[in-house]
C-alpha cells in the first residue's frame, strides 16, 4: 500500500510536468485531502489524475484542471471569489487556501450538504454556501474580483458578467456539451475580451434547484 503522501507528490510532480508550475497551487493540492471528496470505494484513485463520479451523477473534476482553472484564475490573497458548481467541495477547497473568501453555489441539495460537512471537518472557514442557481448568482455578495463556473455552458452567462469586478477574471468550460473550450473572460471597464484555452468535458449547468 502507497502513502497518501507518496502519491500526492506523485500527482503534484506529473501536475509539474504538465506545465503548471505556481508552487502556491501545487501545495494547495498537496494540502487539501482529496480522498475526503470522494466515495470510499474509489479512496484508492484520490490522486490519480482523473475526474470520478460523485453522487446525484456529477463529477469532481481532474486535478490538471483544478490546477489549470485556478492558475487562470490569476488570484492573490484579497480576492473574493464566486464558484459555480460546488459538486464535491474540492475546487472552493483549494480556492479558500489561495485567497480571501469563497462564495460556492450548488443546485443539488446531497451535494451541498456533503461539501458543507467536509468544509467543517477541514476547518475551511472561509468559504460560504448556498444551495442555489448559478444562473442567478449570488448578488447580495456581488461584484465578484474572480468567478469560476465549474460546469458546462453554451455561452457565458450575462447575470454573471455583471456580477464580475473591473479588472475581473471569469473561468468557464464554453461550448456545446462535449465541444466544450476552457474560457477566460477578463473585464476592464465596460470591455470584455475573451480568450480560448484548452478543450474540456464538464457536468452541464442546468437552471433551478434540483428535486429533491
Ligand atoms: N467543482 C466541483 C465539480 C463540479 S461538477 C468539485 O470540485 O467537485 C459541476 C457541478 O455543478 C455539479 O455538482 C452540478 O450539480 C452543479 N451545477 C450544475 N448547474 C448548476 C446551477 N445552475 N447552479 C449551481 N450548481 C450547478
Amino acid at each position: 500500500m502507497i502513502e497518501s503522501s507518496e502519491k500526492k507528490a506523485r500527482l503534484t510532480m506529473l501536475l509539474r510536468s504538465q506545465a503548471i508550475l505556481s508552487s502556491s497551487i501545487l501545495s494547495a493540492i498537496e494540502a487539501i485531502p482529496r480522498e475526503k471528496f470522494i466515495d470510499r470505494v474509489l479512496r484508492n484513485h484520490a490522486y490519480e489524475n482523473a475526474s470520478l463520479p460523485i453522487a446525484c451523477g456529477q463529477t469532481i473534476s481532474q486535478p490538471y484542471i483544478v490546477a489549470k482553472m485556478t492558475e487562470a484564475l490569476e488570484l492573490n490573497s484579497r480576492h473574493v471569489v464566486l464558484e459555480i458548481g460546488t459538486g464535491s467541495g474540492y475546487q472552493a477547497s483549494i480556492l479558500s487556501l489561495l485567497t480571501r473568501r469563497v462564495y460556492t453555489m450548488e443546485r443539488h441539495r446531497p451535494l451541498f450538504i456533503e461539501a458543507r460537512n467536509r468544509m467543517a471537518e477541514l476547518k475551511l472557514t472561509n468559504i460560504v454556501m448556498r444551495l442555489g442557481d448559478g444562473f442567478v448568482g449570488w448578488p447580495e455578495a456581488a461584484p465578484f474580483d474572480r468567478i469560476i463556473i465549474t460546469c458546462q455552458v453554451d455561452k457565458l452567462p450575462e447575470t454573471l458578467i455583471k456580477q464580475l469586478k473591473s479588472d475581473g477574471i471569469l473561468i468557464a468550460p464554453v461550448g456545446s456539451p462535449g465541444k466544450e473550450f476552457l474560457t477566460k473572460l477578463t473585464k476592464k471597464g465596460d470591455v470584455i475580451h475573451t480568450e480560448k484555452l484548452i478543450s474540456v468535458r464538464f457536468v452541464p449547468m442546468i437552471p433551478g434547484i434540483a428535486d429533491a
